[in-house]
């Protein structure tokens, strides 16, 4: 087989010259490459840039992230969505303090066993940190892996996942893996754009197949379209001289540990005598006045990466006698400042 090198010979000078200025490219110490690569996962730079900065300011060493509560690590992820990310950062850096003496392994597999590390990140802190020869594939590398040598396979398919990681791993400079990897990705996200590529200032024109064959819209393919779920979310504002309801999210559903107000989830958008039945059965009220409910303005939507969350929001006033649940807990204004809520939480309490 032909080598094909020329890739990295393109890429590598062109990442010195152009790569962004970014607080962890100047760093070698994995514990802040892996909450670089996680953010990023979740975001894009400008705005994961300040989240990076924050988190480090807040716990500088892997130890100090270890010895962080599940709330305040929530807290500080806020407005990122996937929190699991979050939870599984702070069990990863457990794991490296309990189990690896506070050290890094340093191997592909070794950084596998970490909580929620896969082989993307374990790839990245790998190439970077410690110059193992594993290449990352992406989104962005999937873009122009497929665009470069017009690559018709979908990615979101098994074979598609093979074929790309073999041909990463082939371009894959063996000298420079951790710079080659983040070329790759530095051109995806700044150059071979999803949309609107910029051509002419890419260091592989002339050798892109997608570019002379005119497919560059076509590429990357993918198979499967995604099955979105639509769920309705009634919450209830009940106010209290002392401050608000909240209560905290359980189980193994979206927002796991984040709080929100009291919310009863319908099968369809609910009517006021549909909700006030229900708020009768899990309040346990007691008085034959029903409460009275009402909508505060129209449904909020609320996009996840499969499910589109459908908000209602009822002013409630409690009639009677009624019991909170017990995962209800009574929040002050100051308190609330202090709790992790979601996006979708944050987006209402901005508005009220
Ligand atoms: S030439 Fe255009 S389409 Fe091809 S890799 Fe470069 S930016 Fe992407």
């Amino acid at each position: 087989m032909p080598s094909r090198s020329w890739f990295s010979k393109a890429l590598l000078p062109w990442y010195t010259g152009n790569k962004r200025d970014l607080p962890w490219r100047n760093t070698a110490d994995p514990y802040r490459i892996w909450l670089s690569e996680v953010i990023l996962q979740q975001t894009r730079v400008d705005q994961g840039l300040a989240y990076w900065q924050r988190f480090v300011r807040r716990w500088p060493a892997i130890a100090d992230l270890a010895a962080a509560s599940e709330d305040e690590v929530l807290k500080e992820w806020q407005g990122l969505g996937y929190y699991s990310r979050a939870r599984n950062l702070r069990v990863g850096a457990l794991q490296v303090i309990q189990e690896h003496e506070g050290t890094f392994p340093r191997s592909h597999a070794g950084l596998l066993k970490l909580k929620g590390v896969g082989d993307y990140t374990a790839a990245a802190i790998a190439s970077i940190c410690f110059d193992q020869a594993e290449a990352v594939v992406d989104g962005n590398v999937y873009r122009v892996l497929s665009r470069v040598f017009g690559i018709v396979t979908p990615i979101d398919s098994s074979e598609g996942k093979r074929v790309f990681k073999m041909l990463a791993s082939e371009l894959l400079s063996k000298e420079h893996p951790g710079d080659h990897n983040q070329a790759v990705m530095e051109l995806g996200a700044t150059v071979c754009t999803p949309r609107n590529p910029d051509c002419t200032a890419c260091p592989l024109l002339g050798l892109c197949i997608a570019q002379k064959e005119g497919r560059i819209a076509l590429l990357p393919v993918k198979s499967k379209k995604q099955v979105v779920r639509i769920r309705h979310f009634n919450y209830l504002v009940i106010p209290s001289a002392k401050g608000l309801w909240m209560r905290q999210r359980k189980g193994k559903d979206i927002w796991q540990g984040l709080w929100e107000l009291p919310m009863l989830e319908t099968e369809r958008s609910a009517t006021s005598s549909v909700l006030l039945e229900l708020v009768r059965k899990s309040l346990r009220t007691t008085s034959a006045a029903p409460w009275s409910v009402k909508k505060t303005g129209l449904p909020v939507e609320h996009l996840l990466s499969h499910q589109r969350i459908i908000a209602t929001f009822w002013a409630c006033e409690p009639v009677g006698q009624w019991r909170s649940p017990d995962e209800w807990k009574m929040v002050s204004p100051k308190e609330l400042k202090k709790l992790a809520v979601h996006r979708l939480m944050e987006r209402w309490m901005e508005k009220a």
